[in-house]
């Protein structure tokens, strides 16, 4: 164990507020996050997570993607837990939370950092049990199954307690034994329990279930969720959001945005009602967190909720907030807002399934600088299915307009303030509507950010920022491959670098970005069943394609369009 580890170690045990974690219990777990120290205490899930596990007993310790300076130290030592500085490998079990399909590289260089074998099938016993879960299994298993022992699919509530029983009335060190007997549990996925059967040129046939585990397996959901609990449990300073407390509002969304992975994994929409009372962690604001925290049925009472505090909204939809609501807002001392016209067109907003008109985002862009709110960010995404070159220009006619109509308000305030246009790639998610649409031409998809940033760059008072298009193109891969995509991501670890693992896994992977899939092609998570049935997505994707809109959930009405309630 080296002394700049144990350091870092013990300043940030220091640095925290809240309970430490058990270092004792019944089984020693390590929860793993393959992200930074600062993005893993952001991460409610995460967060969920290691409280979970603390509240049923078990020894507690986490352990997340070591700091770039200690990287080295690291792969000559091994990998170690932040709350004990023991080695991550000693543990019975380790619990994995995927977030973002990119993660998958890193949870493989964890493994390989803590010197246990990337792959599943390449462990003994001797290895700790590997479970993972989260969002990017839930969408799609196949690659994760590669290298977890045990994906667990479903939401936390609803498949973590059943797998504690399980793990301790039964020993996973007779590995073989445990996860054969894994069959009956629910959301319980275990890779070598599901073979592909592929056709000669490549192409999925099915996904075929072994041993008497399911062959449809049900993604388990909670029918209402406490917010007390999946909130932020250990406030960690020096985190992205290290001075608020974040909390779940809401699990869902009725507007069934076609390219929203989110909002149809979660549906149907299941908003929380505020506490009575929150706790404190000595942090500065509230953060409301939700797929459309701004269409809450109780904002207002979770504004009041904050108590004194700031309020944070992760999203603002236009039209959602009263007059009244956004003074409350800011009242509150909300700084920044972000809002996701998504498209620079109507017809284009409409394909997505967001319709509004280009007067409505300026008005609600012009009400939040007459709020006070001074920076404003605008996500947009670019390689939409229909888009054109139109579309793109009108991004940028947009943003300025935006620019204009917010410099009303700010003007009147006498201070100016800022639009961030945000501009993405789409990349299609599996359990969406855009299931079926390729990714497109990566080399196109950089000329166009590039000329994006060219016409707004010039522009003041207006920024643009974009994520990596490797990352896009990594994402995209991983997001809709099959079981052997888990081979991107260990090439990608190997080679260090995205470019060097695309080449080295599949020198053709171009044609996997540009195909367009049919609907009577086998997609790698067509046996899973999160309840929104697939003739519906079909539907979905053909009223796109004509640009139809469809209406958003009718509450309490018996309605069966989507097959979630
Ligand atoms: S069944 Fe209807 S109300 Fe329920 S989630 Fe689907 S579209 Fe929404």
């Amino acid at each position: 164990m080296t002394q700049k580890t144990a350091k870092l170690h013990a300043a940030r045990r220091a640095a925290e507020v809240g309970e430490p974690l058990p270092r004792h219990g019944w089984r020693r777990a390590v929860a793993v996050y393959p992200s930074p120290y600062e993005v893993a205490m952001s991460n409610l899930g995460y967060q969920w997570l290691f409280h979970a596990l603390a509240s049923a007993g078990l020894g507690v310790a986490r352990a997340v993607w070591p700091d770039a300076a200690l990287l080295a130290e690291v792969e000559r030592d091994t990998l170690r837990a932040i709350d004990d500085d023991r080695a991550a490998a000693d543990a019975d079990v380790w619990f994995v939370s995927l977030s973002f399909e990119n993660d998958l590289v890193r949870f493989a260089e964890l493994l390989r950092l803590a010197g246990l074998a990337p792959r599943a099938a390449a462990r003994d016993d001797a290895a700790p049990l590997i479970v993972a879960g989260g969002v990017v299994p839930m969408l799609n298993p196949e690659p994760t199954a590669a290298l977890a022992d045990v994906c667990l699919l479903g939401e936390g509530e609803a498949v973590l307690r059943p797998f504690l029983d399980y793990l301790r009335d039964h020993d996973p060190a007779r590995r073989e034994d445990f996860l054969a007997g894994l069959r009956d549990l629910p959301g319980a996925y275990v890779g070598r329990y599901y073979q592909s059967r592929y056709a000669a040129d490549g192409r999925l046939l099915a996904v075929e279930a072994r041993g008497g585990f399911p062959a449809r397996v049900a993604v388990p959901k909670e029918a209402r969720f406490d917010p007390l609990l999946t909130r932020l449990h250990l406030r960690a300073p020096s985190a992205a959001f290290g001075d608020t407390l974040l909390i779940e509002t809401a699990r869902g969304c009725v507007n069934r945005c076609r390219f929203c992975a989110a909002g149809h994994l979660f549906l149907p929409f299941r908003p929380a009602s505020p506490p009575a009372s929150l706790p404190r962690l000595g942090e500065d604001a509230l953060g409301l967190v939700g797929s459309n925290v701004s269409g809450h049925p109780e904002l207002e009472r979770w504004i009041a909720a904050a108590d004194g505090r700031r309020v944070t909204l992760s999203s603002i939809r236009r039209g959602a907030l009263s007059d009244a609501q956004w003074a409350r807002l800011t009242a509150a001392a909300l700084a920044a807002a972000a809002l996701a016209p998504e498209a620079g067109t109507a017809r284009l907003r409409a394909v997505v399934n967001k319709p509004a008109t280009d007067k409505e985002i300026l008005a609600e862009v012009a009400r939040a600088a007459a709020a006070s709110i001074r920076n404003i960010k605008l996500y947009y995404l670019i390689g939409l299915p229909t888009e054109t070159a139109e579309d793109r220009v009108a991004i940028v006619e947009l943003t300025q307009r935006c620019r204009d109509a917010a410099m009303v308000g700010w003007k009147a305030k006498g201070r100016a303030g800022k639009i961030i246009a945000s501009v993405n790639p789409f990349i299609p998610k599996p359990q969406t509507p855009f299931q079926w649409h390729p990714y497109g031409d990566p080399a196109e998809r950089q000329k166009q950010l590039a000329d994006l940033r060219n016409k707004l760059r010039p522009l003041p008072n207006v920024e643009m920022q974009s994520e990596s298009p490797r990352e896009a193109v990594l994402q995209a891969l991983l997001s809709l491959g099959d079981r052997r995509t888990a081979d991107l991501a260990l090439r990608v670890a190997e080679a260090g670098n995205i470019q060097r693992g695309l080449k080295a896994w599949r020198p053709d992977y171009l044609a996997l970005l540009t195909a367009q899939r049919e609907f009577g092609d086998c997609l790698p998570w067509d046996h899973l069943d999160i309840g929104v049935r697939r003739d519906y997505l079909e539907k979905e994707y053909e009223n796109a394609l004509a640009g139809k809109t469809s209406p958003p959930c009718n509450l309490g009405h018996r309605c069966r369009l989507c097959g979630a309630c």
